[in-house]
């Protein structure tokens, strides 16, 4: 069984106990999956928040303390003889062969999680179910990356999201909208002034500029997030409703931490496991990509968007997948050295969010027909 099969069958045990109001009965959860307790303990303790492996499901359901987002990734000490790829060297091996993940490196990307059992991120799903139980009126904010994650079509979902608590469906397209605007009227001013701008929608490359590199920081355009236009008009509208944003990876974990409009996050494959939990199967089938939303959330998206928006001739950039190669690049801006665009968009996944480490069975099982 892949590693992402086996996290949706705890996943959705989780989600049925903590929906029945049943948290105790977690404790014993990982029995369930006998022979692989040890892997049912570690997903059920990131998705308590727990800060290491080392505490006890017990401990960590008793704990009602707010937590740091960091350490997003929780890292056991595995002695392995080859590491996964991390764009950044934030995951190394130690003097004794063991896994370890330097935080100060870490950009949330997710890579470590994919395939490995020792690598799981603390995220949101404990919290969202906790608001979706709240009896508060909760909406969804969704990414336009969702397109694809489910066989069913834009209407049904709606209607699945409210049959599960939830009170109205937004698309975040809207905010990217906004975003794409301003970029491009600020695209305009850069090239006028023979300067060149970064563009990206990536909360992991936000973390890239924060922890590793200022020059992304410095020539990032200065608009917001489409997470953070949605969301402010959003709580603007309706300050009384909750918002949950719905999303491709954990980095978008960390974005939102920072927003004080959104309430909760859930990936897209733990809501496949809630859907699962009241009995919705919706993971038939490939991914077609074909609909305009999905256009926002791949590759070169949001440039093209950007440009459509400035009225002076750009020429663009596409930097899609973070590798040791990507790095270099960025060390050469950081010397001042210019690219050769006057936009350049950075997404850290390959192919951008619709290879994100928080999608759904159904897109994760067909991931080689969509990355090829
Ligand atoms: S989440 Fe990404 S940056 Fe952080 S340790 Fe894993 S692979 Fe490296
Ligand atoms: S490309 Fe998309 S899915 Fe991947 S890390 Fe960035 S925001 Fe997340």
């Amino acid at each position: 069984m892949e590693r992402y099969e086996f996290q949706f069958f705890v996943g959705r045990e989780f989600s049925r106990l903590v929906l029945e109001n049943k948290l105790e009965e977690v404790c014993s959860l990982p029995q369930k999956f006998n022979p692989h307790e040890e892997e049912a303990r570690k997903i059920i303790l990131a998705y308590l928040g727990a800060l290491s492996f080392d505490e006890s499901i017990e401990k960590a359901i008793r704990n009602k303390e707010a937590r740091p987002v960091f350490p997003l990734i929780l890292c056991s000490r595995e002695k392995i003889e080859e590491l996964p790829p991390c764009p950044t060297g934030a995951l190394y091996l130690d003097k004794e062969g063991r896994t370890n993940i330097r935080q100060r490196g870490c950009i949330a990307c997710g890579r470590c999680t994919r395939d490995n059992f020792f690598a799981y991120a603390r995220t949101g799903l404990l919290n969202s179910l906790n608001l979706l139980k709240s009896g508060r009126k909760v909406t969804a904010l969704i990414a336009p990356s969702i397109d694809e994650q489910f066989n069913i079509d834009s209407e049904q979902l709606e209607k699945t999201l409210k049959q599960i608590g939830f009170d109205k469906v937004y698309n975040v397209k809207y905010g990217a909208i906004m975003m794409a605007q301003n970029e491009g009227l600020e695209l305009e001013k850069c090239i006028k002034c023979s300067d060149w701008m970064i563009t990206s929608c990536c909360a992991s490359v936000k973390e890239l500029g924060l922890k590793l590199f200022n020059v992304i920081e410095n020539k990032h355009s200065s608009a917001r997030t489409p997470v953070e236009y949605t969301s402010e008009y959003l709580k603007k509208k309706d300050p009384d409703n909750l918002v949950i944003f719905i999303g491709p990876c954990f980095a978008k974990i960390v974005e939102c931490s920072r927003n004080k409009n959104v309430d909760g996050v859930l990936l897209f494959s733990e809501l496949e496991m809630i859907f699962s939990a009241y009995g919705f199967d919706f993971s038939e089938g490939v991914p077609s990509y074909s609909s305009e939303l999905s256009t926002l959330s791949k590759k070169d998206g949001i440039s093209n968007a950007v440009k459509g928006f400035c009225s002076v001739p750009a020429k663009s950039l596409s930097i899609s997948g973070l590798t040791r190669n990507t790095m270099k690049q960025f060390h050469s801006w950081s010397r001042d050295e210019k690219p050769d665009a006057d936009l350049v968009e950075i997404v850290c996944c390959p192919n951008g969010c619709i290879s994100g480490p928080g999608n759904t069975s159904r897109v994760r099982k067909n991931s080689k027909i969509l990355l090829d």
